[in-house]
């Protein structure tokens, strides 16, 4: 067989599983200046730079993840090992509306920063972008994984608008349409919104049908964080998304959806809205993380009102006590939002920075209220005052019984939706790609190897419009996980969520190995990709 007489990296003996869904089949894959070259299992070049016995093991595209908070971390901690030891060499950021460009103002992007600090964190690095071409820049410099940036709607929304709940107009979508365009040929992927995040969730749906035709003639896609509060509080939020979709006549991502032991419905009623939709020939599609554990930063329990304005008029009001008789009355009537019938007990707190704070981390807030003597109102609003807004919580989220129907259906895919905050961030941030090649696919038999590989693989590159990765062919980039089929597995777990997994022995990020006997080898070879070029 023809091929390099050199090349940087041979792969022999392995199992190639190349994402496509085709049948796993003996090869050598081999890297060159980081392309693939794909070759049968005899074939060897003249000279190669590093062999790797793969003997027993798969050889398979690198994962995508389709929901990150590794936007801003990854610049202050640019190893990344919670992900890449998974196996992850491409992350989606600037998911759930809450994307770092474009913002001409830099008021505007600390402001958001801090606004979302409880989620993405707030690590010290030099804020210095304004455009997405410049943002999407600063990943070039290296990192453990390569990154896609999605543009957020309230990124637009503060740049056109600005923080208050006030209605688009034409003139101002007509503002928010041309910041879009003008992103995504600089490189994003698509739009999202996060319709629980003020201020991108004061849009209406119209309003995001408009920003979704915009995507939808550069041929990128609305990836959504449905309005969670909305009608039923169950399937409502997705045909939101949904109708969204069809008046914008574009294609559609439902991130992290599944099923809550608390609906007041099945499984199949969720999943049945994607087949109905689909069956009426729109493009959409989902991704799931396997995890019961769901986190966000604690600033989602308050009423969206109390947000309206930024983070300054949202620090005032924490302080007021007004506002806070007019939240203990919501809250009353509401109870903890995203948490199982436990409600505030439920709900753990984690990212504090304040020493007299630190006690309270993993704790829950129900007891912080048990042993401070105050309600839910004041320690929410004082824990929020004294970290400067950035406190994370860890609620129950996807159901156990119901999340494989979400793993195995067809067009569901992987969004971590990892959150690196504090001592406990759920175990979804260190284990979701292993758990489910170890227990899904290995222990419970419940989708075969191949197709985990190609919804961890090639469907979200093609849901992306990313050409370069996501299978294993030759000339495509050099993004490759070696993992033992035998021995693959999650360790992270809700009380020891930071350990990493078992089995993934090798992992190649355009060519370069940053994963190496199970090892970070501190290689930073990930770098950004652009929409339409990568
Ligand atoms: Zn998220």
């Amino acid at each position: 067989m023809i091929g390099p007489d050199a090349v940087d990296l041979l792969i022999t003996g392995g199992s190639v599983v190349d994402g496509s869904g085709a049948p796993a089949h003996p090869g050598t894959v081999s890297c060159l200046d980081g392309r693939l070259h794909l070759a049968d299992p005899g074939w060897r070049p003249a000279q190669s730079a590093r062999v790797i016995d793969a003997t027993d093991m798969v050889v398979a595209p690198g994962f995508i993840d389709l929901h990150s908070h590794g936007g801003l971390v990854i610049l202050a901690d640019p190893r990344h090992e919670p992900k890449v030891r998974q196996g992850v060499t491409t992350e989606v950021v600037g998911v759930d509306g809450n994307g770092y460009a474009p913002f001409v103002r830099r008021d505007d992007l600390m402001a958001f920063v801090e606004l979302n600090a409880g989620l993405d964190g707030r690590p010290d690095i030099s804020y210095d972008w304004s455009s997405v071409a410049s943002y999407i820049g600063r990943y070039d410099a290296g990192q453990a994984v390569n990154l896609a940036v999605m543009v957020g709607n309230s990124a637009l929304r503060i740049g056109a608008i600005g923080w208050e709940d006030e209605p688009a107009v034409e003139g101002t979508l007509a503002d928010m349409r041309a910041m879009l365009r003008e992103a995504l040929e600089e490189g994003a992927f698509g739009i999202s919104s996060g319709l629980d995040y003020p201020p991108g969730s004061f849009a209406s749906t119209d309003e995001l049908a408009s920003l979704t035709k915009e995507a939808a003639r550069a041929g990128a896609f609305y990836h959504t964080h449905v309005r969670y509060g909305l009608g039923d509080r169950f399937l409502d939020p997705f045909r939101e998304a949904i109708e969204i979709g069809r008046r914008g006549e574009g294609a559609v991502h439902l991130t992290h959806f599944y099923h809550r032991e608390t609906h007041p419905g099945g499984p199949e009623l969720l999943l049945g809205l994607v087949d109905e939709a689909r069956a009426a020939g729109m493009d959409v599609t989902f991704d799931s993380y396997p995890s019961e554990w769901a986190s966000t930063r604690l600033l989602i329990q308050l009423p969206q009102w109390m947000q309206a304005g930024g983070p300054a008029a949202l620090r005032d009001r924490l302080a007021d006590p007004a506002a806070r008789r007019k939240v203990r009355e919501e809250l009353a009537a509401r109870g903890a939002a995203y948490t199982a019938a436990s409600g505030w007990a439920d709900l753990r707190l984690g990212a504090f920075h304040r020493p007299e704070n630190l006690g309270w981390e993993s704790r829950t807030l129900a007891e912080v209220m048990r042993e401070t003597g105050r309600d839910a109102t004041d320690v929410i609003c004082d824990l929020l005052l004294a970290e400067d807004l950035g406190v994370a919580q860890v609620t129950s989220g996807p159901w156990s019984e119901t999340l494989p129907h979400f793993v195995r259906h067809p067009v569901g895919m992987v969004g971590t939706d990892s959150t690196f905050l504090g001592e406990k961030p759920s175990p979804r941030t260190y284990g979701s790609f292993p758990r489910i090649l170890g227990q899904f696919v290995r222990d419970e038999q419940l989708l075969s190897l191949e197709e985990a590989v190609r919804k961890m693989t090639s469907a979200p590159a093609a849901r992306l419009g990313l050409r370069s990765r996501g299978t294993l062919a030759d000339g495509k980039a050099a993004d490759l996980v070696v993992f033992d089929p035998s021995r693959v597995r999650s360790n992270a777990t809700y009380e020891e969520p930071r350990r990493y997994p078992d089995g993934i022995e090798y992992v190649v990020v355009n060519g370069t190995l940053v994963i190496d006997g199970g090892e970070h080898t501190g290689a930073l070879p990930g770098r950004a990709l652009r929409r339409g070029r990568d």
